[in-house]
């Protein structure tokens, strides 16, 4: 293998050359404007050492990838009690549908389509202020990521719950069959703001070092839950795009739509992918090619 410095840079520069980028999400007015043109690339190895490409100090919205720092949180604090509320199925509808909750009386396939995501920070709250869930969930993403400096944009959290509708239909329905503990509101405004963490490229590599088994990781989750978390990124982590990206990648990943990917290769790097522009999935289009670049150029692939 060439030394991965190397790697990330051609990476990089091949983005570029495709200019292939996508579209930044449209339905949240304050990162449609984010230009597309921005790539990033960080990866952590054993050894601690972090290479990156490109834009690996600029923060972005990680949004649906905070969805793994929420189950990482809500399973630490009430364990296996969330599978009676969640399940933990692949989708062939997109990640904001309501189609599926209705046959299933309410019980969202997995903790990463947005109704089940929905539910796991509504039984992260139960009992608490919003200010206290999302400090677990900050204060978890810190220490994983080994530093202070990530914070939540509320200019995105609020423009995302202006053009909520999705969301609070999600929601309500999910309180229609009992599967909210809380007021549908406090929930949603939790989970909008969880979305709004922002992070680098660099610091989303340091983060996955736990989930990646690496020496280097501060013991923030336990074996199982981390064995766990990666098989959920393999099969639901890219929504109804997580088979595809299983055949391209082979490797556990989390989207978001701010164009963020976390990428796990068990025991042997912790990756980071940005790029804003989305594909037809609300996966990120240069991102998810450079996960595959990524795949095919070092070998790494869980199969
Ligand atoms: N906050 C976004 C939403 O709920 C997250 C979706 C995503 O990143 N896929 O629609």
């Amino acid at each position: 293998m060439r030394r991965l410095g190397q790697i990330l840079d051609q990476i990089h520069d091949r983005i570029h050359e495709e200019a292939d980028w996508g579209l930044p999400a449209q339905y949240i007015p304050e990162l449609a404007s984010v230009d597309r043109e921005q790539f990033a690339i960080s990866a952590v190895t054993p050894d601690g050492q972090c290479h990156s490409a490109g834009l690996a100090q600029r923060p972005f919205s990680i949004q649906s990838i905070s969805k793994v720092f929420a189950l990482t949180a809500t399973l630490g604090r009430i364990g296996d009690a969330l599978w009676t509320r969640v399940g933990r199925e692949p989708t062939k509808v997109a990640f904001d549908s309501i189609m599926l909750l209705e046959t299933d009386h309410g019980r969202p396939s997995n903790p990463f389509v947005n109704a089940g995501a929905i539910v796991t920070t509504d039984a992260l709250l139960a009992g608490r202020e919003p200010r206290q869930a999302l400090a677990e969930i900050l204060g978890l993403v810190r220490t994983m990521a080994g530093t202070d400096d990530i914070y939540i944009n509320d200019r995105v959290a609020q423009s995302e719950k202006r053009t909520a509708e999705r969301n609070k239909a999600l929601a309500h329905y999910l309180a229609s069959h009992g599967n909210l503990v809380n007021d549908p509101d406090l929930t949603l405004g939790t989970y909008f703001h969880q979305c709004a963490i922002e992070m680098t490229t660099e610091q989303l590599a340091m983060s996955g070092r736990v989930l990646a088994d690496l020496k280097c990781a501060p013991p923030t989750i336990s074996r199982a839950h981390a064995r766990r978390t990666n098989a959920l990124m393999l099969t639901c982590g890219h929504y109804d795009a997580s088979g595809e990206f299983a055949f391209k990648v082979g490797l556990p990943g989390k989207s978001g739509v701010g164009g963020g990917i976390l990428l796990i290769a068990p025991r042997k790097a912790s990756i980071g992918i940005w790029s804003p522009g989305l594909n037809g999935y609300g996966n990120s289009e240069a991102g998810t090619r450079a996960a595959a670049m990524l795949a095919d150029m070092t070998g790494w692939s869980v199969f």
